[in-house]
């Protein structure tokens, strides 16, 4: 058996697991080799693409001129979510199955997004500093709403938009949700209102929590015309992909008081530059993309993307794929290359 190598791509990779020790434990056992891309120049990488049985990534786009040099690719493996980096129809018109890791922080990222949610509208963050200075006074944060009263609203009702509207019933709240590609069933089954059109639904919410994938259709989905459609006092929340926010429009909103927060995980650009308005606008929440983690996430995102290479690279179907119709043309033979 010829040594497997495994190319690992994307600075948010590196950030998340600096350490390669435990992924190439995993892989001995197909004869892996993990090779790392970190400080490399973009020619560099693409000359390690050329090599590569398997490539895994975060946050890195994985392109179509990424993908016709890999010639001995065999699966593309997201160690997150969502796979919006990947040209996934680049990699379909190859054969290439690209995967995800669908399952291994849906709780996680539900629960950043009630924090981010209290907090943002109980103004923790703004009575922080308050009694840090020496100050006493609930006047300096008015007004707050009560959640008992509220309706919080959920873009893309999907696993974590599920988690999260169970969490905001148990806090006493309404859930209201837009999802045109979620059954009228589940719908029922969650004791979640439906709203067939973004307007209404926006012009009802208190909080807004975001939880659709990145796609054409959702970039800069809250633009300035569907910001405008908020209540005053309503809190933005994004835990999913920062473009579905139009970070600018989302600034101007909260310093001209269109809506009165924002608790935001996820960035147009990330990490930031570090100039961002939003950054420094005190009626925001910012956190370092961090939704998805717990120790135990951690640990579950990791097994599960080593599962799933290693099973593709023993010549089994992903479990995970996201471009399944790959299969449904490819030679059977082609299934052990
Ligand atoms: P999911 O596929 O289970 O759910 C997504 C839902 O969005 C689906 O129900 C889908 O029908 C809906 N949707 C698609 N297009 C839509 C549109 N135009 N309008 C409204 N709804 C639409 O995915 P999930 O596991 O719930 O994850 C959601 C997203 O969360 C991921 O795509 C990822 O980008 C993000 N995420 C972020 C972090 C983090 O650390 N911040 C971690 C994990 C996932």
């Amino acid at each position: 058996m010829s040594t497997r190598r495994i190319v690992l791509v994307g600075n948010r990779l590196f950030m998340k697991f600096p350490n390669h020790d435990y992924m190439q434990q995993r892989v001995s056992v197909i004869d892996g080799l993990i090779v790392s891309t970190q400080g490399m120049s973009d020619e560099e990488i693409l000359r390690e693409l050329e090599q590569a049985d398997g490539i895994v990534v975060i946050g890195h786009p994985v392109t179509a001129s990424m993908i016709q040099r890999a010639d001995r690719c065999k699966l593309i493996m997201t160690l997150s979510v969502g796979y919006d980096v990947v040209d996934v129809q680049a990699a379909t018109e190859r054969s290439i199955p690209v995967s995800n890791c669908p399952l291994y922080c849906s709780e996680e990222v539900a629960e950043h997004a009630i924090t981010l949610t209290l907090a943002t509208a109980r103004k923790i963050h703004q009575l922080v500093p308050h009694v840090r200075e020496g100050g006493w006074d609930y006047k300096q944060v008015r007004p707050i709403r009560a959640f008992s009263s509220s309706r919080f609203g959920i873009i893309g009702l999907g696993r974590i938009g599920r988690h999260s509207a169970r969490k905001a019933q148990g806090l006493g709240m309404t859930v209201a949700a837009y999802d045109p590609y979620v059954d009228d069933d589940i719908f029922a089954m969650t004791g979640v209102e439906r709203f067939h059109d973004l307007q209404p639904f926006l012009e009802s919410v208190d909080y807004l929590s975001i939880h659709c994938p990145l796609t054409d259709e959702t970039w800069h989905l809250m633009d300035d015309d569907s910001l405008k459609l908020m209540q005053p006092h309503a809190v933005l929340v994004n835990t999913a992909r920062g473009p579905i926010v139009d970070q600018a429009a989302l600034e101007r909103a909260l310093q001209q008081k269109v809506i009165a927060g924002a608790g935001i995980d996820v960035l147009e650009v990330e990490p930031p530059r570090g100039d961002e308005a939003i950054l420094e606008i005190s009626s925001a929440i910012v956190t370092p993309h961090i939704a998805w983690y717990s120790e135990e996430s951690h640990d579950r995102n990791l097994d599960q993307a080593m599962d799933e290479l290693i099973r593709v690279l023993q010549g089994r179907r992903p479990q995970y794929v996201v471009n399944p119709q790959i299969f449904s043309r490819r030679p059977k033979q082609e299934m052990t290359r």
